[in-house]
């Protein structure tokens, strides 16, 4: 069985023991793999071995109406910036014009939001979308149920979060921990 998932540089795959470092990825001493690129990591089962596919070259331009996906770079008091990693509309990927996007604290859900710190994390991969493009940036909205953080990392101990029944919890130090979260969250048991 071939399993995909979108990978960040630096980003732990598998130990050598389990599959081979293949290409885009590299090993440590410990013998743990790890990718070099962003792109889609294949676990290739047959051949034993992990590699990570970059992207393709992409033509049609990300715009107001686009969704994105971005990693948490800071979050101040009122919004926070995402690093963007891919865009996409109606299942088409579409080509990023800038390399960061901003979310004010007003446009991440219906509900008053107090302080942003307690629904993001530095690190956190979001889901969003475009509303507003200039020379300057791009301004994002997470107010939609599929809209929000799709993969959250423990901030105690950097460990991936699993959504369970509804709850964020670490699967290492048990630690229980709150986003505003996508429907489309990645890890969920159950
Ligand atoms: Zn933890």
């Amino acid at each position: 069985m071939l399993s995909k998932k979108l990978v960040f540089p630096g980003e732990f795959l598998a130990t050598e023991e389990e599959y081979s470092s293949g290409v885009n990825t590299f090993s440590d001493s410990e013998g743990r793999v790890f990718a070099d690129s962003v792109g889609i990591a294949d676990f290739d089962d047959a051949k034993r071995e992990v590699l990570v596919s970059k992207k393709s070259r992409i033509v049609k331009p990300a715009g107001i109406g686009s969704t994105v996906l971005g990693k948490v770079m800071f979050v101040k008091d009122n919004m926070i910036v995402l690093e963007l990693v891919e865009a996409e509309k109606n299942g088409e990927e579409l080509r990023l014009l800038h390399s960061t996007g901003s979310l004010m604290v007003s446009r991440v859900s219906n509900f008053f939001v107090k302080r942003l710190r307690d629904d993001f994390k530095i690190g956190d991969l979001v889901k969003a979308r475009i509303i507003e493009a200039n020379t300057y940036g791009v301004e994002l909205s997470t107010n939609a149920p599929n809209l929000g953080v799709v993969r959250a990392y423990c901030s105690k101990c950097r460990q991936e979060l699993g959504l369970f029944a509804g709850s964020l919890k670490c699967t290492s130090c048990g630690s229980l921990e709150r986003r505003k979260l996508s429907s489309e969250y990645s890890l969920k048991k159950s």
